[in-house]
């Protein structure tokens, strides 16, 4: 089987490919020309190139499937070289604007969701992704080639400003050592450039991963979810509560390098009737005591099956004002792409039952 050209960083490719600078001009053609050949890739020596494409692959990913909101959001579905299918967002933040003569004033902001892991250990009661198990991680390469695949679809130059969000399908810090190396190519200057603090890992909560993350110091945005404020309820919904309580988790985020202009995410999936009354708010707020946080409210997004429902929008506002009150700053996630089966998985799951991926 063919290497993936996406899972190595320049230092890497440039061991590979001599003399060093090469690794440079690959770079280009892959995150800046997309360039779908090596052959194309007029620049390199043409026994390098045939040799490259002896060894390597440039499209780990196929897609397989993608829906478009009426936001103007679009989900994707990837299918892997083995048959396994991952998912990923592109989320429009805002649309382009224009000045009055036609001319572009503002590009769109987008923030692309990627997926780290094929299905996800943790088993979090309310999520989708968790219902089907885990399969496997996946590699750095594969990481990265979701956002590349998204780019060339929608026509992104690259050098466009685009935020990154680790908050797909698994669970990003139980395959560290492949999304830290995502992370370094995503930011590579001569590749996609997207800085590590247009980052962020979002993450249930693995103490001692979120130590690790901290000591590689990457310079990366953290988001915790933490949908419960007491261990007993907290443990109902998420079983790594067992091995990494809420203590322990704030004790990690407290010691994590937060970049001085930044704030730790803290995401509070509500359910209704579960964690949406005005005591968790109250919990929530002296948990989040001396720490630099923001807290971002997330509807439960319901599918066929689950026995949980979406929470009352003047519950949420009354939870969201309560925190703002005590000084904390509280916003509540915009259900983007809700006609697109938008929470983690469901496009996935709809797509198994018809017979795509595995
Ligand atoms: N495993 C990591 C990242 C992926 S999940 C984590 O859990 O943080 C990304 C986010 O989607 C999490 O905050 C998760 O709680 C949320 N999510 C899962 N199922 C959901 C649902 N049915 N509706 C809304 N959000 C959901
Ligand atoms: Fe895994 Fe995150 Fe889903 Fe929990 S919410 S099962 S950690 S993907």
């Amino acid at each position: 089987m063919k290497k993936i050209i996406q899972d190595y960083t320049k230092e890497e490719l440039a061991e590979r490919v001599k003399p060093p600078f090469r690794a440079k001009q690959l770079y280009n053609w892959i995150y800046h020309k997309h360039a779908s050949t090596f052959t194309e890739m007029e620049n390199l020596p043409k026994s390098l190139r045939a040799e490259l494409d002896e060894e390597y692959t440039l499209h780990p990913l196929k897609m397989v499937d993608k829906q478009e909101s009426r936001d103007g959001s679009i989900k994707y579905l990837f299918e892997l070289h083995d048959g396994h299918t991952v998912e990923a967002v592109l989320l429009l933040m805002r649309e382009a604007q224009y000045h009055e003569d036609g001319v572009l004033k503002h590009h769109p902001r987008y923030t692309v969701c990627i997926s780290s892991q094929v299905g996800c250990k943790v088993g979090c009661a309310f999520c989708l992704t968790a219902k089907g198990g885990f399969m496997r991680d996946l590699s750095a390469g594969e990481i990265v080639s979701q956002v590349l695949e998204i780019y060339k679809d929608k026509g992104i130059p690259s050098n466009h400003r685009v935020n990154l969000v680790y908050m797909g399908m698994g669970e990003p810090l139980d395959n560290l050592d492949n999304v830290a190396k995502a992370v370094k190519i995503f930011s590579d200057m001569d590749g996609m450039s997207i800085s590590p603090n247009r980052q962020t890992i979002s993450t249930s909560g693995l103490s001692s991963k979120i130590e690790k993350l901290g000591r590689l110091d990457l310079g990366i945005n953290l988001a915790i979810s933490l949908h419960a404020v007491d261990d007993e309820l907290r443990q109902q919904l998420m079983p790594i509560n067992k091995a990494y309580n809420i203590a322990s988790i704030m004790e990690a985020v407290r010691n994590f390098p937060v970049n001085q202009r930044k704030k730790v995410l803290f995401e509070y999936l509500v359910i209704k009737g579960v964690n949406d009354d005005l005591g968790a708010a109250k919990k929530l707020v002296k948990l989040l005591d001396g720490i630099r946080a923001k807290v971002n409210l997330i509807y439960f997004n319901p599918y066929p099956g689950t026995g949980f429902q979406r929470p009352e929008p003047e519950d949420m506002r009354r939870f969201q004002q309560y925190l703002l009150n005590k000084g904390i700053l509280c916003t509540i996630r915009e259900s983007k792409g809700l006609d697109i089966s938008a929470a983690c998985g469901q496009l996935r799951e709809q797509k198994l039952s018809e017979g795509v991926g595995k």
